[in-house]
């Protein structure tokens, strides 16, 4: 895969302009820890720099790809939000929005497809991997799904697209729209770029957190009990440890315990500690797996903290999306009337 487009900056080379991050999420279901770590925490990160704009949205649109029934929808859409809430993000530094409430988005979506060739969309992995899992809603939706993301992404001329390792191919073909778009009527989109610090979080089974269709997620609003009962039941540890008192491989033997570790425990000693107790055989794998639920915990019992008092808010949270929306709308609908004025649509 090509990297050239990666951004493997500092911050710092870009604080010489505004620029623009954008994320987005499919209401499918609740956030898991996998999100947690992995994306949201950089999202908070992000709105903390100086000379950005952030805009995390809620894929309402790219939802109904796979999911049919209203009243999950609307339930999983508030439930993010509040994670997203209580996770850090803060609606006077972020815009957090739902796609739907742009409707210039979907508008953008049918300019941009009128210069995408269909061909390319069918070869997609994401869009092989959706049939893959759900084979009977092969849909023209699911097809133009990257189209969409474009529009997502080239809507509020976005800069920077922190996205995880499956979303890759869609940014890259955003990319190619950009361009494409720029070569044929002038510059007018920036080509995004991706930041390479979005953390790949293994879950139970070793594999990525929520991603196989095993259970491997842990639940953010979990209490740290069961947790700890999930990780000791499932956690897939260094097979070749058959007793305490054989040397343990943290680095490549241990699927899901220690690479968690080194993401949540507390600096690097603290972690090469974890490392060389199990190549010692100086700790348990039940003792290690308490270790990384505590640390854990430290991240996870003030988020679940903030989390209850957000219980019963619901009102509050569909203002911020109100807002949200108001302010999402007002960059997208310009990008949106300099594409018309290009492309020849006039609107009477
Ligand atoms: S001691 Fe910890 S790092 Fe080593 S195999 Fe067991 S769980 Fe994994």
């Amino acid at each position: 895969m090509s990297t050239e487009y990666r951004c493997s900056q500092k911050w710092e080379v870009f604080m010489s302009e505004i620029i623009r991050v954008l994320s987005g999420i499919r209401a499918t279901g609740k956030l898991h820890f996998g999100n947690f770590l992995g994306a949201v925490q950089n999202f908070v990160k992000y709105q903390e720099k100086e000379g950005t704009i952030c805009l995390y949205f809620i894929a309402d649109l790219h939802t109904l790809t796979t999911l049919d029934d209203p009243e999950e929808l609307r339930k999983n859409l508030i439930e993010i939000v509040k994670d997203y809430l209580a996770s850090g993000l803060d609606p006077e530094r972020s815009i957090i929005y739902t796609q739907s409430s742009v409707p210039e988005i979907p508008e953008l979506c049918i300019y941009l497809s009128m210069l995408q060739p269909l061909g390319e969309l069918q070869t997609i992995p994401t869009f092989k991997e959706l049939i893959r899992k759900f084979p009977e809603r092969v849909s023209l939706g699911l097809i133009t799904y990257p189209v969409l993301m474009a529009a997502d992404i080239l809507g509020p001329k976005s800069f920077l697209v922190p996205v995880g390792e499956d979303q890759v191919p869609n940014v890259e073909l955003a990319r190619d729209i950009a361009k494409r778009f720029n070569n044929r009527y002038g510059e007018t989109f920036p080509v995004p770029n991706m930041m390479q610090d979005m953390v790949r979080v293994p879950g139970l089974d070793g594999q990525k957190m929520g991603k196989s269709e095993s259970d491997n997620a842990i639940d953010i609003n979990m209490p740290l009990e069961e947790i700890r009962a999930r990780y000791l039941k499932k956690g897939v540890t260094d097979k070749n440890r058959i007793r305490a008192s054989d040397p343990g491989d943290p680095y490549n033997g241990c699927k899901s315990v220690y690479s968690v570790h080194e993401l949540v425990s507390e600096g690097e000693i603290e972690t090469r500690k974890i490392a060389n107790a199990c190549l010692a055989a100086a700790i348990g794998c039940a003792q290690c797996k308490d270790v990384l639920v505590e640390n854990i915990g430290k991240l996870l019992i003030p988020f679940q903290e903030r989390r209850r008092e957000l219980a019963g808010k619901d009102g509050y949270v569909r203002e911020i999306l109100h807002e949200g929306g108001k302010k999402a709308r007002a960059l997208i609908s310009e990008t949106v009337s300099e594409v018309r004025e290009k492309m020849g649509i006039v609107i009477y």
